[in-house]
């Protein structure tokens, strides 16, 4: 499978590993961020992507080490296949303080399970070879453990479920509300209510955003697509705004 450049200025590289999706499983992207020599992916995934996705990454790294194994969240898409990263490189896990006493039920092996790391809620900084990145609090989006990245470098946003799409042919979104059909589902039901989402849109509009990166389906491509993602994002109810004032005992 090839994998496509988002960005690289020859020290700092932003690669997206597509499409390992199939069948039955959700499609999922990976992404690496490789800085001088050092390197993070992001949101693994499960086993059956584990063996293209680590000889992919092993390729795309060369002489750079990965360092950091990033965990939005906890779901089995992202996390499943964790242990078998921690055992074969050196890297460190981040992944949500909530999370860190479940995820080792994905069969996180003694000798690995200290290079899984706690994010606590506030979110924190990570360094590639001196390059900062951003963790950013995503709670409740879907996860009530959640993260997004932000790399100041390339100024690319990886948003992990937020802007998931599902269904389309496309990698990019080029026509937006013809894209939102993709989205609008999955959005209204995973994610936790509009209070949620103001708290995130808020923040990330503080923040120089070129790119915003899901974990499944197409990207958002420049300034005007991004802030036309957090647009609708910021007017979307969504979770309990939408449960109703009882539930019915459903029929025989
Ligand atoms: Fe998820």
């Amino acid at each position: 499978m090839p994998s496509l450049k988002l960005y690289d200025d020859g020290t700092h590289r932003n690669l997206m590993l597509e499409d390992y999706g199939h069948g039955q499983m959700v499609q999922a992207n990976q992404h690496l961020i490789v800085h001088d020599g050092e390197g993070m992916i992001l949101d693994p995934g499960g086993h059956k992507v584990y063996n293209r996705a680590l000889s992919e990454t092993t390729l795309l790294l060369g002489r750079s080490t990965l360092k950091y194994i990033f965990l939005s969240h906890q779901d089995p898409d992202i996390v499943a296949a964790v242990n078998g990263w921690l055992m074969t490189t050196d890297a460190v896990a981040y992944a949500s303080a909530l999370w860190l006493r479940f995820i080792p039920h994905f069969g996180l092996d003694s000798l690995v399970i200290d290079r899984l790391r706690p994010i606590p809620d506030e979110g924190m900084h990570l360094q590639l070879a001196g390059s900062d990145l951003i963790i950013l609090p995503a709670h409740f989006l879907h996860s009530p453990g959640n993260f997004s990245v932000y790399d100041p470098v390339s100024k690319i946003l990886y948003s992990g479920d937020l802007g998931a799409s599902l269904g389309m042919d496309y990698q990019e979104v080029g026509d937006f509300a013809g894209h939102v059909k993709y989205m609008e589902g999955f959005h209204r039901r995973y994610l936790a209510s509009r209070k949620a989402i103001r708290a995130w849109v808020d923040m990330i509009r503080t923040l120089d955003v070129e790119t915003i990166a899901p974990q499944h389906g197409a990207l958002f491509r420049g300034r005007e697509m991004s802030g036309r993602f957090l647009e609708w994002l910021h007017g979307l109810e969504c979770g309990v705004d939408l449960i109703p004032e009882r539930y019915l005992v459903p029929d025989r």
